[in-house]
């Protein structure tokens, strides 16, 4: 089957510049990620802070430029299209932030907050379709009508994340990219909204990208999930595969982590010694290698190749 986005030697660098403005070296913060995204599944991208998650989402939506790689929707190289192709394609691809409050106007009432992607995009011929569509989009994340003339402080956070996702919905997205989306939320409200997603990709035949951190949130919703190590892919594999029988040293260290729910099966957690190192010089050969507890030499020298293990299981390890 053909995938729907296909992510090719993804990298993102970010120039650290001197007081004079000459870069000095860079952040390599997505250094080569290749994966794709399959009509209608949600991929689950894991992996601690500063991996490169988040960078990989708002790079794919051009939000940040790539400084490698390509891009393909549909079979069609988005970074290579030109800017008008590109906004057009681009439309298709939104995205669900951790914090929607940080990007809606305080000012502005949630209506039009609402309708603002509907104007930039000219869908609704007249002032009253758009209106009707906010109205739809209201009721579709499940919020009454008479919100539409309230200001974003006056909802919860739960709200403001389904005003997040309408927003998203406004243009009828094929794929969303959701950065985080019930990180900031309450136990709670997280699976009120996680619900919601699911319902909403059921009934729109939405493919998403879930980006979290949090490892059971992300198996509840996946159907495949990657994990990101310092901007590096290190394995792929179908949910319950990689939960059950993680492969890479990395992952069985962040799934070690994982409390049991059987109180009687002891787990043995895997502690990961030193810290993360820094994303502008990355170890040589595997970046894990620092801390991987079972080196070898050749893993200073060496950069692993991604190897497929079994059907749709990939990792990227010289043991492996
Ligand atoms: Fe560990 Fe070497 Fe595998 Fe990297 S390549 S994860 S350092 S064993
Ligand atoms: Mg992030």
């Amino acid at each position: 089957i053909e995938p729907l986005l296909h992510v090719e030697g993804l990298k993102t660098y970010f120039p650290i510049r001197s007081p004079l403005g000459k870069t000095v070296n860079y952040v390599k913060a997505v250094d080569n990620i290749s994966f794709h995204l399959f009509d209608g599944e949600t991929y689950g991208l894991v992996g601690e802070s500063g991996c490169g998650k988040s960078t990989t989402g708002r790079t794919i939506l051009q939000l940040i430029e790539p400084t490698g790689g390509e891009l393909y929707y549909h079979g069609e190289n988005i970074f290579k299209a030109d800017i008008k192709r590109r906004r057009e394609l681009t439309k298709e691809l939104q995205m669900v932030f951790q914090d929607p409050y940080s990007s809606l106007n305080p000012k502005k009432r949630i209506g039009s907050a609402l309708e603002e992607p509907l104007r930039i995009h000219e869908i609704g011929k007249s002032q009253k379709e758009r209106t009707e569509i906010v109205l739809q989009l209201l009721h579709q994340v499940g919020l009454q009508e008479d919100y539409y003339y309230r200001f974003p402080h006056e909802f919860s956070g739960g709200q403001r994340q389904r005003i997040g996702l309408a927003r998203a919905l406004a243009v009828s997205p094929k794929v969303i990219i959701c950065d985080e989306p019930v990180s900031a939320l309450d136990v709670s409200i997280q699976s009120q909204v996680i619900n919601l997603l699911q319902e909403v990709q059921q009934q729109r035949g939405l493919t998403y990208l879930f980006i979290a951190h949090d490892l059971s949130v992300v198996r509840h919703i996946s159907d495949r999930v990657g994990v990101m190590y310092l901007g590096n892919l290190v394995e792929e594999a179908p949910t319950e595969e990689l939960y059950s029988d993680p492969l890479h040293p990395y992952t069985r260290a962040l799934m070690s982590a994982i409390p049991s729910p059987n109180p009687n099966v002891k787990k043995e957690r895997i502690i990961l010694k030193g810290e993360i190192p820094s994303p502008i010089n990355p170890p040589s050969g595997c970046v894990f290698h620092p801390r991987c507890p079972v080196a070898m030499d050749r893993c200073k020298k060496e950069v692993p190749e991604k190897r497929e293990i079994s059907s749709k299981h990939f990792v990227t390890c010289h043991l492996i």
